[in-house]
């Protein structure tokens, strides 16, 4: 059973994330897994995390769709949660994934108020409303709850049961336009430990400045929400873009580009941060698309695609699926994006601005409970 059980953990560590530009929603771990009527189990379980992410993948009709956790620190030891549990949530605090919190407060309103996040929560949050008017908006907090076939989103507010993406705030947008370090060494939010030298703290890679979660304030201070350490200004962020990968008209994958961090797609990219599209390819398109098909890059702002395959690639200028429209990329060969392009690896495999991509067919989100009914099955009888 634990084998089982590792395998939907992993792959829910693969949808937590604090990184500004891919997270979708925020949720508080620590209310997440006590929603014991998600699924009458255990008083608290970490795989209703999982469910909530389906829901939400769901939802957005979308897969991969990754949310921020904020997590309260006496998480890390809470007895209602098995050991392992208890291990991959430590895991996913060091590693940066999640942010653990002594003392959470409304850190979970800030984050949606900062990234222009929904919520998902069952707390109502009355008379908050002055202080963060788009607790109104539809959309924007939903409370997860059991229904046919996993949870469903209801609205306690502003209606609507469709997660709702709104702006950053003007105080968001100012602080993501740099990079924070902060001065307690090892920091898995706001890497690196300020100096130190380059082997200071070999064990870890530090963390890409792009995908830094947004300081929390202090009395207007960029702050370490973790350390509460005040936050040193690294520089301008570098520029970031959001893509997406479209696999027969069902997004697939959000990922971050940024200057200077070219990004490999294909079949099995063998370079950290390669989009692998394998999982999802029929055989004919395993066969046509190569390990590595595409290279993408963010040059001055502009999207940059260079075919490294075999068979070659095309460009659907404006996202045009009239053939004639096509222009075909040769092995080697590169072409800047312009709005609404979209590049074709294969036919009905395709990459784009995230913002200019949505799912056109019917959805069937890939589970990170995938593993769950063999677990539930093999449960022992009482
Ligand atoms: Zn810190």
């Amino acid at each position: 059973m634990r084998f089982e059980i590792s395998k939907v953990l992993d792959a829910i560590e693969g949808r937590v994330s604090t990184d500004p530009s891919l997270a979708r929603a925020v949720v508080d771990l620590a209310e997440v897994i006590r929603w014991q009527d998600l699924d009458g189990g255990r008083p608290a379980s970490l795989l209703r995390l999982g469910m909530v992410i389906d829901a939400l993948s769901r939802q957005m009709e979308e897969d991969s769709v990754p949310v921020y956790a904020i997590v309260h620190r006496a998480l890390l030891s809470d007895a209602d949660l098995t050991s392992n549990e208890r291990m991959v949530v430590r895991r996913w605090a060091d590693d940066g994934l999640v942010e653990v919190l002594d003392h959470p407060g409304d850190r979970m309103l800030e984050v949606a108020d900062l990234l222009g996040l929904p919520v998902l929560t069952r707390l109502r949050f009355d008379g908050l409303g002055g202080r963060w008017p788009w607790l109104g908006q539809a959309g924007r907090v939903l409370a997860p709850v059991p229904g046919a076939g996993g949870p469903v989103f209801i609205a306690h507010v502003g209606g609507g049961q469709t997660p709702a993406t709104g702006s950053r705030s003007p105080v968001g947008a100012k602080l993501l336009a740099r990079q924070w370090r902060c001065p307690e060494p090892g920091c898995a939010l706001f890497g690196g430990g300020g100096g130190g030298g380059a082997f200071a703290d070999l064990a870890r890679v530090d963390r890409a400045p792009a995908g830094q979660p947004p300081p929390t304030l202090r009395n207007g201070v960029p702050t370490c929400p973790r350390h509460g350490t005040r936050l040193g200004d690294a520089g301008p962020r570098p520029r970031t873009a959001v893509l997406a990968v479209r696999i027969g008209g069902l997004v697939r994958q959000r990922f971050a580009l940024t200057e200077n961090q070219p990004v490999a797609i294909g079949r099995a990219p063998e370079a950290t941060g390669g989009i692998v599209l394998g999982q999802w390819l029929n055989d004919e398109a395993r066969r046509w698309i190569s390990r590595n098909h595409v290279r993408l890059e963010l040059r001055v702002g502009e999207v940059v695609v260079t075919d490294t395959s075999t068979n070659g690639s095309g460009v659907r200028p404006g996202g045009s699926m009239a053939e004639p429209d096509r222009i075909a990329l040769a092995p080697q060969q590169s072409r800047v994006l312009g709005e609404g392009d979209l590049v074709e690896l294969y036919p009905g495999v395709q990459v784009g601005r995230a913002d200019e991509m949505a799912s056109d067919a019917k959805f069937s989100p890939t589970s990170v409970m995938a593993e769950a009914p063999t677990m539930a099955m093999r449960l022992p009888r009482p």
